[in-house]
């Protein structure tokens, strides 16, 4: 397939350099990143998608890809799919959706869990909203750039996925921080933590997967001085969008509103700008109830 490729950064230029490393001719462009081995760099984003059978976007926000999908849409062959694998407002992408399918394209929007390192390995998941054909066409690159891709219903159904799991992790995260940090002070060993909660009706993939005290569990990003990972102001991008979802659905989410606080605190008024989002465990060890 002929691919366009928008957002080379992180995320971006890993997974277009697996297409492109799989046989797939894949012409990138971003503002400010160079392309990746293998990815042809185009002079704009319309000259990246001229042609293409399948156009993907990672980008930061859903202000840059409403400013690109304006650009992109006019330029791409009917017929074609416009796929957005970012992570962006619900309503960003039922309205990106419709002026694609007014354009006579497939739209799927795609974001992802996994991080840079499944995005560099070729192992990430894929949380799809959208149509089933535009799904087929898309479920071979979702292959190549990943070990999953669940079709979750119509268009806006992924981000809706992937914002309800992420406002799990950034309360599970918090849990299981704060009861490390009360278990230090109540004289528990973190092994011991460990060996309990990882087997009993506490454990989760944050104390599992990716447990946030050094030493103790597989290896994690707590055992690199917590540097990312998967960073806190992403996080908090994450559940703001969690919440703005809620506000506009009138879900009630006071956990997922607390996290968002929390996180809001650790990464503009303390130090968790750049650190880990499992560095909230550092955090809450510093702290007392006062
Ligand atoms: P990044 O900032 O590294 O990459 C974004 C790229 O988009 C940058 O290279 C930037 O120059 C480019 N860009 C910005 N405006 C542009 C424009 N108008 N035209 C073309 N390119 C433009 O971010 P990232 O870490 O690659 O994340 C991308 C998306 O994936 C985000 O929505 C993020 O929330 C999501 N995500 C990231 C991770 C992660 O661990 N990094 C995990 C899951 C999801």
């Amino acid at each position: 397939m002929r691919i366009g490729f928008i957002g080379l950064g992180n995320m971006g230029a890993p997974m277009a350099a697996n297409l492109a490393a799989a046989g797939h001719e894949v012409v990138g462009f971003d503002t400010v990143a160079g392309a990746p081995e293998g990815v042809a760099r185009a002079a704009s984003a319309a000259e990246a998608v001229a042609g293409a059978d399948v156009v993907i976007t990672m980008l930061p926000n859903g202000a840059i890809l409403r400013a690109v999908a304006a650009e992109v849409i006019p330029a791409m062959a009917k017929g074609a799919v416009l796929v957005d694998c970012s992570t962006v407002e619900v309503d960003a992408a039922r309205e990106v959706a419709a002026l694609a399918e007014a354009a006579g394209l497939g739209w799927l929007d795609a974001p992802v869990s996994g991080g840079v390192g499944g995005a560099a390995g070729g192992t990430l998941t894929f949380m799809v909203g959208g149509a089933e054909d535009a799904f087929a066409t898309v479920t071979p690159l979702f292959d190549i750039m990943g070990q999953k891709a669940v079709l979750c219903g119509p268009a806006g159904n992924g981000q809706a996925a992937k914002i309800c799991n992420n406002m799990i992790l950034g309360v599970t995260m918090i849990a299981t921080c704060e009861a490390f940090a009360m278990a230090d002070k109540l004289g528990l060993s973190r092994q011991s933590m460990f060996d309990v909660v990882s087997t009993s009706s506490g454990y989760s993939w944050t104390m599992n997967a990716y447990c946030p005290a050094p030493g103790v569990g597989p290896q994690s990003p707590a055992d690199n001085d917590y540097q990312p990972g998967f960073a806190a102001e992403l996080m908090l991008k994450d559940l703001g969008l969690a919440q703005a979802a809620a506000e506009a659905a009138d879900a009630d989410t006071p956990m997922g509103a607390a996290a968002l606080a929390l996180y809001r605190q650790f990464v503009e008024n303390e130090d968790g700008r750049g650190r880990d989002f499992s560095a909230m465990l550092p955090r809450f060890e510093e702290r007392g109830r006062g």
